[in-house]
């Protein structure tokens, strides 16, 4: 199974929150990491513990940083969000649905499928919000 389909919600918004926070210098405490997510520190603790063991955070002297797992594994969701908001926005949602209604499917999918539907949208190379999104993996099905 892929990994972000082994991911919750509160997981993936931790690894997100992470990725925009760090600096090359800083790590991101767990306090900070519990208050992006409106959950208490021991709560955030257990989801940073699991992102741990699935080797997409390191963890030092209580701050967290993404490993190159987690970058790539956070590059994945963005691409799986921003494609599952550019076919929302083309069946006629307005951007702000888009966001909300690819967050119900985004982990959800394979990497496959998400090839299928980029293909299908002659490869979008931004989402209904500007954002960039990076092209199919040049050995996948999809070119
Ligand atoms: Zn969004
Ligand atoms: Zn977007």
């Amino acid at each position: 199974m892929e990994a972000l389909q082994q991911l919750t919600r509160r997981q993936i918004d931790a690894l997100r929150d992470i990725g925009a926070r760090e600096t090359p210098e800083r790590g991101v405490s767990l306090k900070v990491t519990a208050a992006s997510l409106k959950v208490r520190p021991p709560s955030a603790l257990g989801h940073l513990t699991t992102l741990e063991e699935m080797g997409l955070i390191g963890r030092h002297r209580g701050k967290s940083r993404l490993t190159p797992r987690g970058q790539r594994t956070l590059a994945e969701y963005q691409r799986h969000h921003r494609i599952a908001e550019t076919l929302f926005g083309n069946l006629g949602l307005g951007p702000a649905e888009t966001c909300a209604a690819a967050r119900e499917i985004d982990l959800a999918i394979s990497h496959r499928t998400v090839g299928e539907i980029c293909r299908a949208q002659q490869h979008p190379s931004t989402c209904p919000h500007g954002e960039p999104i990076v092209p199919c993996h040049p050995t996948s099905r999809a070119g």
